[in-house]
Formats: C-alpha cells, sequence, structure tokens
C-alpha cells in the first residue's frame, strides 16, 4: 500500500548471502551472554546453567562487513567478542528443539563491541547494559552462509593486527544453537529476519583505533575490517 511519511522511514538493514544475489533483511538482533565457562570466569561470573543471559542490540547496531568502524564515543575500553551469529528464516513461539533449529536459515560470524568500562559499571550497580552494548557499529557481520543439518561446531578464533586473541570450539558452548533457540521462543515470539548473537569464547580484549582484526569460524565464513583511525584533535583516550 502506498503511504506518505512525516519523516523519511527507517532504512532497512541488509546482510549478504554468500554466493547470491538477493539479501537477508533483519528484524531484531537478539544476543546470548556468558556462554562459555571460560569467558563467564574471565568476566568474574560464576557459569549460569539454569537459563542464558539474554540482551539486544538495535537494528543501528548492525554493521554488514568490517567497516571501518568508528570508534565509538563515551568509553576508553572497546572490547571485541568474536561470535557465531545464527540467522533465521522462519519465526515460532515455545518451540520444541527440532523445530528451533528449523527455524535456521543460515550462519555468519560477527563482533558483539562492547564498551567493557561501561559494562562494568553497569553491572556493578545492578543497571541494564544498553549503554554498553547497543550503540551503533557494535555488530559487525560477515555474509550469511545457507545452512541446512546440525549447527556448526568447529573454531571460532580471532586475531587482532596478527595476533591470535580469541579461539575456541563452538562444541564448547554452554547452550548450544538449539537449546537457546528454544529459551528465546519461551519469551519471544521468534522471526523471519531475526539474528541470534551466541555468545563469545574466552580472550576478549581491547581494541584500539587503527587495529585490524579477523574473525572466523570454521565452514561458516571470516569477516575481516579495522577500527578506524584516530581522528586529529580526538579526546579519546586509547593508552
Ligand atoms: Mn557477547
Amino acid at each position: 500500500m502506498i503511504h506518505s511519511t512525516v519523516i523519511p522511514e527507517p532504512p532497512s538493514a541488509l546482510v549478504p548471502v554468500l554466493g547470491e544475489e538477493a539479501f537477508f533483511p533483519v528484524r531484531r538482533i537478539f544476543c546470548v551472554g556468558r556462554n562459555f565457562a571460560e569467558h563467564a570466569r574471565e568476566m568474574g561470573m560464576t557459569v549460569e546453567r539454569g537459563r542464558p543471559v539474554f540482551f539486544m542490540k538495535p537494528r543501528e547496531a548492525l554493521q554488514p562487513g568490517g567497516g571501518p568502524i568508528p570508534y565509538p564515543p563515551g568509553t576508553s575500553e572497546l572490547h571485541h567478542e568474536v561470535e557465531l551469529v545464527a540467522a533465521l528464516g522462519a519465526g515460532g513461539a515455545a518451540l520444541e528443539e527440532e523445530a528451533a533449529l528449523g527455524l535456521v536459515f543460515g550462519y555468519a560470524v560477527g563482533l558483539d563491541l562492547t564498551r567493557r568500562d561501561l559494562q562494568a559499571e553497569l553491572k556493578a550497580k545492578g543497571l541494564p547494559w544498553e549503554l554498553a552494548k547497543s550503540f551503533e557499529h557494535s555488530a559487525p557481520i560477515s555474509p550469511i552462509r545457507r545452512w541446512q543439518g546440525p549447527p556448526p561446531r568447529g573454531e571460532i578464533r580471532l586475531r587482532v593486527n596478527g595476533e591470535l586473541r580469541q579461539r575456541a570450539f563452538l562444541s564448547e558452548m554452554i547452550f548450544d544453537v538449539g537449546q537457546v533457540l528454544v529459551w528465546l521462543s519461551r519469551y519471544f515470539e521468534l522471526m523471519p529476519g531475526d539474528l541470534v548473537f551466541l555468545g563469545t569464547p574466552a580472550g576478549v580484549g581491547p581494541l584500539r583505533p587503527g587495529d585490524r582484526f579477523e574473525a572466523a569460524v570454521e565452514e561458516v565464513g571470516t569477516l575481516e575490517g579495522a577500527i578506524a583511525p584516530a581522528r586529529s584533535g580526538s579526546t579519546l583516550s586509547a593508552a
């Protein structure tokens, strides 16, 4: 239906699909926290096995490709978290595991970029994480690879300026892809276009202006990019 709007409508958020002309249109971005035991420990948290920790990023956080990504304001401790991302091609609620896995269109590799200094402050006060997690460009993502069958279980890794920072196997996830989707579907009606960032392994650390990163998930893909160099006159303290 043709309609007019009083201000411009928000643009679509589109992610390329590997080897295809058509794009994957993104609806919502769900994220799982503390899904690898070693990472939970390095964050000083106990491993929570009852229910996954969930949070969200807005669509404006989506950054197809590796940038260069502007260093965000309001932090001097931007951290990398390399993650497997599930892209849903269908929806549903209150699902069993087999049906939940049947929603998956494909997988990508992404970064859950985090203002770690702010996150630590918010966690200490018991406050929500949006300032730490939900800023623009905080969710860079590779092209999505169509996928059928069991979810990927191979290696996930991240290099920064050539140095290996994060490396683990997806089989180490506390809640696997099916379990995460089952839990999400108990609280949300999952919809086609939803993305789910599935949690990061240990080894998170700082990204500074000018750093180059290379993220990879075995059999899924790679995401290469960079943090934009500091502008002259910037007040950023990136020491
Ligand atoms: Mn994360």
